[in-house]
């Protein structure tokens, strides 16, 4: 058990808390490739106007109100009439991704992930083929005691008549996503620890409960319990995984955040276009708050 010293994004609060459990985000978060989010952007578009016969145009602002109201491009999709084949959507939008070209080797993630003596769970919205993959080739699949990924959380929704005739999707950032995750990991919200790329996942995160960290180079105002930019310096951030109580006293690292000025990468994953910065933060701000449950 490791307790750990929580400040607030700007450092006033100080808290304490044990960690027990780490849930972690796969996409954006465990990895960072610049060229993925436009890739699986332009993916999802074409499936929408290829297979789902959505008219072009339609097409961009479709993709940022699905996102922004049900978490996923794919939920909101299903959530209004679209039938959809979810392993045929996956392996278009995953599936032709060039894996071996944009993932190798992070010795470096492995060795931090391997020196917390902590059950870590990947947590992630995406496929468990999608995450199988990534996992492997970043070298790090076995150091997980389980990936909770699309497919299980629908599984487990589908086996508490949550999901019938598959809807809806349960996904990151609704609550019942968090609560089947939690219950997966045999964890409770106040002693884990949850790592992700999106503000508003943070921000939900953080309203289940859940010490929430927003990890990437851009984002958005949320209620984030911590940022940092890369989760290659958690060990900076959050020196209290590694140490003892009597010496986790110190507060954690704080980066300072780039605006943002197109979309994050993990709305740019969902196929939300590249608009005009007002446009997209008024759409964020509104997914934060919803997100959060205000
Ligand atoms: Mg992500």
């Amino acid at each position: 058990m490791t307790e750990l010293v929580v400040a607030d994004i700007n450092g006033n609060e100080e808290d304490s808390r044990q960690i027990e459990t780490l849930l972690i985000d796969l996409d954006d978060t465990l990895y960072q490739v610049h060229e993925a989010p436009e890739l699986v952007r332009d993916k999802i578009q074409a499936y929408m106007k290829e297979k789902l016969k959505i008219p072009e145009e339609d097409i961009q602002k479709v993709c940022l109100e699905y996102y922004t109201n049900y978490g996923t491009t794919m939920a909101g999709l299903v959530a209004n009439g679209y039938q959809i084949d979810f392993d045929d959507w996956h392996a278009a939008v995953h599936g032709t991704l060039p894996y071996e070209r944009m993932l190798h080797e992070d010795k470096a993630m492995r060795e931090l992930l391997q020196s917390i003596d902590l059950p870590k769970y990947v947590f992630t919205n995406a496929d468990t083929k999608h995450a199988e993959i990534c996992l492997r080739l970043l070298g790090i699949a076995d150091l997980f005691q389980g990936v909770i990924c699309f497919e299980s959380l629908m599984e487990e929704g589908r086996r508490r008549g949550i999901v019938k005739e598959n809807k809806p999707i349960v996904c990151k950032p609704n609550k019942v996503a968090f609560q089947l995750a939690l219950e997966a990991a045999h964890a409770k919200a106040a002693t884990t620890a949850f790592f992700d790329d999106s503000a508003r996942n943070v921000a939900a995160g953080h309203a289940a409960g859940l010490f929430s960290v927003l990890v990437g180079k851009t984002g958005t105002e949320c209620k984030a319990d911590l940022e940092m930019l890369t989760l290659h310096d958690l060990r900076k951030a959050m020196p209290g995984l590694w140490k003892t109580p009597a010496d986790s006293k110190h507060p954690p690292v704080v980066y300072a955040r780039m605006p943002l000025s197109g979309p994050t990468a993990a709305a740019m994953a969902q196929g939300v276009p590249d608009m005009s910065a007002d446009v997209l933060e008024e759409y964020r701000r509104r997914a934060i708050k919803v997100a959060a449950g205000e």
